[in-house]
Order: structure tokens, then C-alpha cells, then sequence
């Protein structure tokens, strides 16, 4: 059985794609298949895989537009272990080309189906956005992974994003749930995130993984490697983090 989850938070730098690389990496070092897909046009999941965005030639652009089969754009981590689904900056306009499509919303769930069986764990990197990129990530996945800070303004966008999760089980995707909402960059010796991660757990129970990620600077600088973070320093903390992430989602978190 695959499991398809989709990394979404509307909130742009709460850590969506610093959880997707790591844990994809983390997932494989465990020894499970896993793709990638990089659903932002900033495409930096693309780059923090190692991959060039500025010379990659097909991408999730072509495969939303009908242009390209996605087996033939996937490319693997040269470092990840994993297969990635790249994108670049032409995904900007895939919002506006596709409006005119039927079934736009589940243009990349019926692309999925060509090569899910291929892996155990398709993660898919959401944009910071409510639209149709994420849309058609949220109707592609059996679940969804909610990374986020814990500050004073995540828990209002959070029912935002709550209620837009209803919207698409009542509309496109009945079996879509909360895998669980994951603490980012989290400091322990701040006060407000202690008492936000505690408001949290009060709201949404066991929905919170036991895993928090702290805030680690090789984290933050593995990118620019084109690492994660496991291959630029395994011993990190925030190594460490996402590795205990993976186990806690292999063992079944809920
Ligand atoms: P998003 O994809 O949600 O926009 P990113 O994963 O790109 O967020 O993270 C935003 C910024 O914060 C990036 O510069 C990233 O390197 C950094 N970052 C993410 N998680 C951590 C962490 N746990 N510790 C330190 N820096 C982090
Ligand atoms: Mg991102």
C-alpha cells in the first residue's frame, strides 16, 4: 500500500519544505521507496535534493499541463536515496493554464496513479497557499502532514487550513484526514511556544507527533548543499529530529 502525504501550511517558512526533504530522506535511510513532489514554484525541495532547477528540462509543470508522462520526468536524489518530481518557476503559471481544464483539481492525483505502486511514501511539498496547486495536492493525498511554529498567529491560520481540508473531503476527496500536526523550529526555552505547543495538544490530542523539531542551523543550512540534512550532518539534532519523525510515522503514529 502507498501512502500519499500531502506537507501543507499556507503559511509561507513554518518549515513545509525542510520536512518534506528530511523526512523523504529519513523515510528512505529506513529502507522505504519514496517519491518526492515538489508542487512550489520556488522549488526549493528541488534544489535541497541536490537537483538544479535552472537546468532541469520537464517538470511538474508538464505533467500538470498533460505535456509530459510523469515517469519520464521523475529523477532520482543523487544523494536523498529518493525520486523526485522537480519543479521550477514555470509552475507559477500551471494556476492560471489549468483554470480551463476539467477535473483541474485532480490533475496530479491521476498522474500519481501511474507510478504509486513504484513506492511506500509519496510526499507531496505544498506552495504556501491556499490554490489550485495545493488543491490538487490536498485531492491527490490520502492524508495531510501540518507543519508549523509554534507562535501566537499558527493557531488562526490552522482553522483556516482546517476548514479548506473539510471543503475537499466533502467535495473532491472523502478519505482525506490530519496525519498529524508537526512543531517546527521549536525552542523549548521559549515561553509563548511552550504554552502555543500546549494549546495545541489540548485542541488536536494525539493529531500532535510526539516528535518536535528544534530549531537546528544545519537544518538551515543543508540546502545550500543541495543535502538534507542526514548526508551534510547525520549527528545534528535536526538530524536526529526528522530520523525520529520517520520512525514515529513508520510505526503508525495515530
Ligand atoms: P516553508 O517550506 O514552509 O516555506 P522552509 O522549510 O523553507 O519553510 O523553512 C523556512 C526557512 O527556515 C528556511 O530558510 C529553512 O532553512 C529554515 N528552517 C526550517 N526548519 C528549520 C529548523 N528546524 N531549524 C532552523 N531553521 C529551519
Ligand atoms: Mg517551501
Amino acid at each position: 500500500m502507498t501512502k500519499i502525504l500531502a506537507i501543507t501550511n499556507q503559511k509561507g517558512g513554518v518549515g513545509k519544505t525542510t520536512t518534506s526533504v528530511n523526512l523523504a530522506a529519513s523515510l528512505a535511510v529506513s529502507g522505504k521507496r519514496v517519491l518526492l513532489v515538489d508542487l512550489d514554484p520556488q522549488a526549493n525541495a528541488t534544489m535541497g535534493s541536490g537537483i538544479n532547477k535552472q537546468t532541469v528540462k520537464t517538470t511538474i509543470y508538464h505533467v500538470l499541463m498533460g505535456n509530459a508522462e510523469i515517469q519520464h520526468v521523475r529523477v532520482n536524489s543523487p544523494q536523498g536515496k529518493y525520486d523526485l518530481i522537480p519543479a521550477n518557476r514555470d509552475l507559477a503559471g500551471a494556476e492560471v493554464e489549468m483554470v480551463e481544464f476539467s477535473h483541474r483539481e485532480a490533475r496530479l492525483k491521476i498522474a500519481l496513479e501511474n507510478i504509486a505502486s513504484d513506492y511506500t511514501y509519496i510526499l507531496i511539498d505544498c506552495p504556501p497557499a491556499l490554490n489550485l496547486l495545493t488543491l490538487n495536492g490536498l485531492c491527490a493525498a490520502h492524508a495531510v502532514m501540518i507543519p508549523m511554529q509554534c507562535e501566537y498567529y499558527a493557531l488562526e491560520g490552522l482553522s483556516d487550513l482546517v476548514n479548506t481540508i473539510k471543503r475537499v473531503r466533502n467535495s473532491f476527496n472523502s478519505g482525506l484526514r490530519i496525519e498529524g500536526l508537526l512543531r517546527t523550529m521549536f525552542d523549548p526555552r521559549n515561553i509563548l511556544a511552550q504554552q502555543v505547543s500546549d494549546q495545541l495538544q489540548k485542541h488536536f490530542g494525539d493529531k500532535v507527533y510526539r516528535t518536535v523539531i528544534p530549531r537546528n542551523v544545519r537544518l538551515a543550512e543543508a540546502p545550500g548543499f543541495g543535502l538534507p540534512v542526514l548526508y551534510h550532518d547525520g549527528q545534528s539534532k535536526g538530524a536526529q529530529a526528522y530520523l525520529e519523525l520517520a520512525q514515529e510515522i513508520l510505526a503508525g503514529h495515530l
